[in-house]
């Protein structure tokens, strides 16, 4: 780790400590999945932050507190160089974890480059347990090739579970879920649905109703204390530092978390920043605001100590201008009109 002192733990103007970013590293992916792409057509083909680019603009980051990085996309594991993008990451003095997050579909055979890279952490997201459905979400033939990549994943890394319940669709799926998760050894998320790329609201379900339900199936429902400002590092590698909630069932004897963008703002304790894949900053989701640093990058007449200077300055605005809240529930406010897939989910 390098030396304390050489790192300001940097806080926004609402007083908020930053110490994560979540870094798109593509815009492609293998799935065109119903919530994430509702139009499929629209396949971006715009320049990448090359690997160098992308740890000069890491190392910056780190100076100002941010020690947790999350890789994703579109779907990581397309890109070629995904795990020198995870060494590299690793190798900053500094850094504290980098974790990944990916639709398994090309995970099995990337596991060992990815392990043998230092990556603390993966993150799978899969929505259905039933074949066809699985088919009809994502477009694609490929639940058997995920379900192995979690037997695979689980044996080498902390593993968690992503699902995003919609109405009508999969939304019944959730205590098959729960109990996949006692069965595999993962811990199950649930993440409700944001109306991200111009679609509308009536597809969240709502993780209260959910946890409503569990409550009467399993009244003793423990929910985990709300979390120390310093987690211990077995706290972070199981229940890591972003929004979920977590709830212990006593009787299945298995955690399951909620990630409740909707319905259970979590502005407040928000620390993360982003970066997408084309070079562009932003502090939250919900806006299409954004602080590109691609002329930065790009501009050849600077000194390497020049363009460092001018990212950092850059995250530091980016972290300062961070907004107090989402307003994701108001379309007229929600001025982000890109999907997940390109913001970088
Ligand atoms: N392709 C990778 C994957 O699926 O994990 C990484 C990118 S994907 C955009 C990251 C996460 O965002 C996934 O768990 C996905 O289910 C979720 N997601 C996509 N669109 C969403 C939306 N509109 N609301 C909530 N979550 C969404
Ligand atoms: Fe699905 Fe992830 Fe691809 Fe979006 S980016 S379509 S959630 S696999």
């Amino acid at each position: 780790m390098a030396a304390r002192a050489e790192i300001i733990f940097m806080r926004d103007r609402y007083n908020r400590e930053i110490n994560y970013m979540r870094i798109s590293v593509t815009q492609a992916c293998n799935f065109r999945c119903i919530y994430c792409q509702p139009n499929p057509s629209s396949q971006t083909a715009s320049s990448l932050l090359t690997r160098d680019e992308l740890v000069c603009i890491c190392r910056q980051a780190v100076r100002l507190g941010i020690t947790r990085f999350k890789i994703t996309g579109g779907e990581p594991l397309l890109r070629p160089d995904v795990a020198q993008i995870v060494r590299d990451i690793k190798a900053i003095p500094g850094v504290g974890q980098v974790t990944l997050t990916t639709n398994g579909f090309l995970l099995k055979e990337k596991l060992e480059e990815l392990a043998e890279a230092g990556l603390d952490g993966i993150n799978i997201s899969l929505d259905t347990l039933q074949e066809t459905r699985f088919r009809e979400v994502t477009r694609v033939d490929g639940l058997h090739q995920v379900l192995e990549a979690i037997e695979e994943s689980r044996k080498r890394f902390p593993t968690k579970l992503n699902v995003v319940l919609l109405k009508g669709i999969n939304e019944e799926e959730w205590l098959d879920f729960i109990r996949f998760g006692k069965e595999h050894g993962v811990i199950v998320r649930f993440l409700e649905w944001m109306p991200l790329g111009g679609s509308k609201t009536e597809q969240t379900v709502d993780n209260r109703e959910l946890i409503k339900l569990l409550r009467e199936r399993e009244p003793n429902l423990q929910k985990l204390k709300p979390k120390t400002p310093i987690a211990s590092d077995a706290e972070k590698q199981t229940f890591g530092n972003g929004p979920a909630e977590y709830y212990y069932l006593p009787r299945e004897k298995v955690w399951v978390g909620f990630i409740s963008a909707m319905h259970n703002r979590f502005c407040e304790n928000c620390n993360r920043i982003r970066l997408t894949a084309t070079g562009e900053l932003k502090g939250c989701l919900c806006y299409a605001k954004q602080d590109s640093l691609r002329e930065i990058l790009s501009d050849r007449g600077l000194t390497d100590n020049r363009r460092e200077e001018l990212i950092h300055k850059k995250l530091q605005k980016v972290i300062y201008e961070k907004p107090l809240m989402h307003h994701l529930e108001n379309q007229e406010k929600t001025t982000e009109k890109s999907t997940m897939k390109d913001i970088g989910g």
